[in-house]
């Protein structure tokens, strides 16, 4: 990453809170590689279609992340086609669980460790309390836990706070072959991804896909102990990397006054 000074360094990696900097949860873990992610860049024609698959597959991504949050608000907003089936798979969830939003969206600090982040859902989910998370993702990641682990860490700073839990609430849309061979495919960002069903060769199966339909997966993360230490060490890793922008944040001002 390119910063031209500190103040794009700091608008581009924190929040400032009653005037004080903190460095984004979600800039923080950046610092953590992603093997898979060579990968997925070395299948394309080239890094800047890598780039363009990734912002669309954002696009589509926050737009879902709108909507469910909109209908956690209570609030009734339109659903636009494209996210229809998640958020139909979505409302299905909501119907068999009993889910009470308390926060969402909401801007978290840890003064203690110092750093700052957006919550997707602080909620009760069947009697427990707990950080709810929602992704748009092919799978649940293990790096999520670390994500999950910074609200957490931050939410009991506040002495009044019960112990909380940690999910994920995945929704994702795909299609599946109407021939029956039981291969999964997937469009994001103009991408499309085809996940053959087990035992399946892929040439075999001229698929013909059906329709979208809505996927939600619930997970339960466990070893917060374990996650939060793994976000500090990111957090130390991260304040390495980043010690020429720090030290000009830290540094008094000079010329003011
Ligand atoms: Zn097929």
């Amino acid at each position: 990453m390119f910063y031209s000074n500190v103040e794009n360094f700091k608008t581009t990696t924190g929040y400032e809170i009653d005037g004080i900097w903190y460095p984004r949860v979600t800039s923080i873990i950046s610092i953590k590689a992603k093997p898979a992610l060579y990968k997925y860049y070395a299948d394309l024609p080239s890094f800047a279609a890598g780039e363009a698959i990734k912002n669309k597959s954002a696009e589509e991504g926050t737009l879902l992340h709108e909507t469910v949050e909109a209908i956690l608000k209570n609030e009734q907003p339109a659903i636009p086609d494209s996210v229809a089936p998640a958020t139909a798979a979505f409302l299905d969830f909501k119907k068999q669980n009993e889910i009470i939003p308390q926060q969402i969206e909401t801007r978290i600090v840890s003064k203690k460790h110092h750093y700052a982040g957006t919550m997707d859902c602080l909620a009760e989910l069947n009697g427990q309390l707990g950080v709810l998370d929602i992704k748009t993702s092919y799978a649940i990641y293990r790096d999520y836990g670390i994500q999950t682990a910074a609200y957490v860490e931050a939410l009991r700073e506040n002495p009044s706070m019960p112990s909380l839990k940690r999910w994920i609430l995945r929704l994702d849309q795909s299609r599946f072959c109407i021939r029956g061979c039981g291969s999964k495919m997937r469009e994001k960002g103009g991408n499309i991804k085809i996940r053959p069903a087990k035992g399946v060769v892929a040439s075999r199966c001229p698929h013909v896909w059906g329709e979208l339909i809505g996927e939600v997966e619930l997970r339960e993360l466990p070893d917060i102990e374990k996650d939060i230490s793994a976000f500090l060490a990111a957090k130390t890793l991260w304040e390495w990397e980043h010690d020429y922008w720090l030290r000009q944040i830290l540094k008094p001002k000079q010329n003011s006054r």
